[in-house]
C-alpha cells in the first residue's frame, strides 16, 4: 500500500513504536525527526550540535533547520512508494512547508493519523520508556519490558533512558505540545486528513485498527 501518512500526536502517545510497527507491515520508509535529530547528535554533526541545545530542553529545534533536514531526506528515492512522518510537522509553519515541498513533489498526504492519549498516561509512558542505543528498539518497563532487565532482546545492548524523557522535560514537551503542535488537529480536520486514533489500547489493537482504516480509506 503506497500511503503518504502523518502522524501526529502528544509525546509518548505510541507514536514512535506505532510508526516502527506498521513502516514495517507497509514495506515504506519510517521518517522520525526525533530520530533523525539524535543520529546527528550520537555522531556530533554540526547539525546535531545545534539540535542538542534545543532538545536537552523539550524545546522545538528550529523550523528552518527542521524543514531542511526534512528536505534532504525527500531527495531521496524510497519516498516515492510512500512514507510515515513521525514528529513532523510539529508547528503550523512546518506543515505549511510540507504542503507546499509535497506539492511540488506531487506527493500530497493521504491521511493524518492522530494518536489521542491523556498526560498521565503519557507521563507514565515516557518515564518508563527505555531504548536500544544500537538499534533503537523501544521497550518499557512495565508494559513492554526485555527479557532480561535492561537489555535488548535484538542485540544484547543495555537500555538507555532518552534525556529528554526525565519528568521535567516531560512536562515541558508536553507545554511545548499544545502550544505549538495541537493547532495542526484543527488545521488537519479542516482538510479533511485526520483520522483520531485512541492510543490508550495495546499497540497490536492499534496497528490493527490503523490497517483497517487505511484499507476503507
Ligand atoms: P521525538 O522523538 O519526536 O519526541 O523528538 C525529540 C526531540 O527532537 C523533540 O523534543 C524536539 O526537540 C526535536 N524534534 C523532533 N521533531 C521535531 C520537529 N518536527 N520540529 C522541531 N523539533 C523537533
Amino acid at each position: 500500500m503506497k500511503t503518504r501518512m502523518i502522524f501526529l500526536g502528544p509525546p509518548g502517545a505510541g507514536k514512535g513504536s506505532q510508526a516502527k510497527i506498521l513502516a514495517n507491515k507497509l514495506n515504506i520508509p519510517h521518517i522520525s525527526t526525533g530520530d533523525m535529530f539524535r543520529y546527528h547528535i550520537k555522531n556530533n554533526t554540526k547539525l546535531g550540535i545545534e539540535a542538542k541545545k534545543y532538545t536537552d530542553q523539550g524545546q522545538l529545534v528550529p523550523d528552518e533547520v527542521t524543514n531542511g533536514m526534512v528536505k534532504e531526506r525527500f531527495n531521496e528515492s524510497d519516498v516515492k512508494d510512500g512514507f510515515i512522518l513521525d514528529g513532523y510537522p510539529r508547528t503550523p509553519e512546518q506543515a505549511l512547508y510540507l504542503e507546499s515541498m509535497l506539492n511540488e513533489l506531487k506527493m500530497p498526504i493521504d491521511i493524518v493519523l492522530n494518536i489521542t492519549s491523556e498526560d498521565e498516561v503519557i507521563i507514565r509512558r515516557i518515564t518508563g520508556r527505555r531504548t536500544c542505543p544500537v538499534c533503537g528498539s523501544i521497550y518499557h518497563i512495565d508494559n513492554f519490558p526485555p527479557k532480561v532487565p535492561n537489555i535488548c532482546d535484538k542485540d544484547g545492548a543495555t537500555l538507555v533512558q532518552r534525556k529528554d524523557d526525565s519528568k521535567e522535560t516531560i512536562m515541558k514537551r508536553l507545554e511545548v505540545y499544545n502550544k505549538e503542535t495541537y493547532p495542526l488537529i484543527a488545521y488537519y480536520t479542516q482538510t479533511g486528513l485526520l483520522v483520531d486514533v485512541d492510543g490508550n489500547r495495546d499497540l497490536e489493537v492499534i496497528t490493527n485498527d490503523v490497517l483497517e482504516i487505511l484499507e476503507q480509506k
